[in-house]
């Protein structure tokens, strides 16, 4: 594309960043290349793509150039450096965390995150001889609690999944940089889209591209985002030597597709999210709804001032506990029952008898998960179909 001389538009960005179609037989979508490795001319321009001296493409796990325009996008709308893009958001997390990790170094994150990233540091961490404390981020004073002189990295999700809990992004970076700790914000709730936490004073971005990114819940894939330096080290030491983790190019393909449409269904998600949210309140069976568009939020100045819009996940609590959730899931006739968010199809789950089932009550609620809980992921469906679905499913709970 022509350099302009003023910006571009998020919309623009996601659709075109990076990618000529005069450089490709005028092929306006992006070839997918399936090659697993690449020809050198001669010896000496495979010593010099080795060492680093000349750019250019080696074996796919290292890089690909289907998923290179991905990275390219990525980076662009997150405002980053460089981005790598990864098999999974799993995949991002564990690449980054074991390139920056050795025994003995300590990492905080907040009580409240995703299931599987929650056993990786719990579990996985702890066995290497990492030491990871987990605080309620939420008041960022308990970092200072938590940091200690091996605090080398700091990781949160704002909004956190599945309650809804905001993180302050640019108090708890300034805290953790005075202690010389990189901050690492898990944006799948929100995409570059509704919240930028480099801007905010961030470090690093991880993504469940599986979610929002991709957006059509045909695929599995992950992205890292932040200073060039880092991300050369995740790609060259996490994904290539540690994880293996790397995007497929025909998942880096979808994932492109997802992007342009990613402005116009972040604003449509965000619209049903707040007309759910609304009609939510006033029902007798629900006790509370967290959605940070919702005027009685308890974090609605944090949510103005760090989202540009309150997203498209709600958590409600329905006053008749475990019962309630089961019965309400199981009438829901137009929601799926599903775990994952972020598609086409509204989806909803009950952590106590899904995600969180193995788990006792009070494990349950320890990390603020009540028997109550129902998370919805609100699609993109005709809001009044939603509205009508969970109407009716509520009625008489
Ligand atoms: C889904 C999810 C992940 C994990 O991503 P995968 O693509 O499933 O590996 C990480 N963080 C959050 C917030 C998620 O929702």
């Amino acid at each position: 594309m022509q350099e302009r001389d003023r910006p571009l538009g998020f919309a623009t960005r996601a659709i075109h960043h990076g990618y000529d179609p005069l450089e490709y037989h005028g092929a306006l979508i992006p070839p997918i290349f399936t090659s697993s490795t690449y020809a050198f001319a001669d010896t000496a321009q495979g010593q010099r793509r080795f060492t680093g001296e000349e750019p250019g493409f080696i074996y796919s796990r290292v890089g690909n150039p289907t998923v290179a325009l991905l990275e390219a996008r990525l980076a662009e709308l997150e405002g980053g450096e460089a981005a790598l893009a990864t098999a999974s958001g799993m995949g991002a997390i564990t690449s980054a965390l074991w390139s920056l990790l050795r025994a003995g170094d300590g990492v905080v994150a907040d009580q409240t995150l995703y299931g599987c990233t929650y056993g990786y540091l719990h579990h996985g961490l702890t066995r290497l001889g990492i030491e990871v404390r987990f605080a309620d981020l939420t008041d960022p004073a308990n970092l200072e609690e938590a940091l200690t002189a091996n605090t080398r990295v700091v990781l949160f999700e704002s909004p956190a999944n599945p309650n809804m809990h905001l993180i302050d992004i640019a108090a708890v970076s300034a805290i953790a940089k005075r202690h010389g700790a990189l901050v690492m914000v898990d944006n799948t709730y929100c995409t570059p889209y509704l919240q930028r936490p480099l801007a905010l004073g961030a470090d690093l971005v991880v993504h469940s591209a599986t979610k929002y990114l991709g957006g059509h819940g045909d695929l599995i894939a992950g992205a890292v985002v932040g200073p060039a330096e880092l991300i050369q080290e995740f790609r060259g030491f996490g994904v290539k030597e540690m994880t293996g983790a790397c995007l497929s190019s025909m998942d880096a393909a979808q994932v492109l597709r997802g992007l342009k449409t990613l402005e116009l269904r972040m604003e449509r998600h965000c619209q049903s999210a707040q007309t759910m949210a609304e009609l939510l309140v006033t029902h007798p069976a629900v006790a509370q709804v967290s959605y940070p568009g919702l005027p009685n939020f308890p974090q609605r100045e944090l949510a103005q001032r760090q989202m540009a819009l309150p997203g498209g996940m709600i958590a409600l609590e329905l006053r008749g506990g475990y019962e309630a959730g089961t019965r309400f899931l199981d009438r829901l006739q137009l929601f799926t029952r599903a775990v994952s968010l972020g598609d086409c199809e509204s989806l909803a789950q009950h952590p106590a008898s899904m995600t969180h089932a193995p788990y006792a009550p009070e494990v349950r609620a320890a990390h603020g998960i009540s028997e109550g809980l129902v998370r919805l992921s609100i699609g993109l469906e005709s809001p009044a179909d939603l509205q009508h679905d969970l109407l009716q499913a509520l009625e008489g709970l």
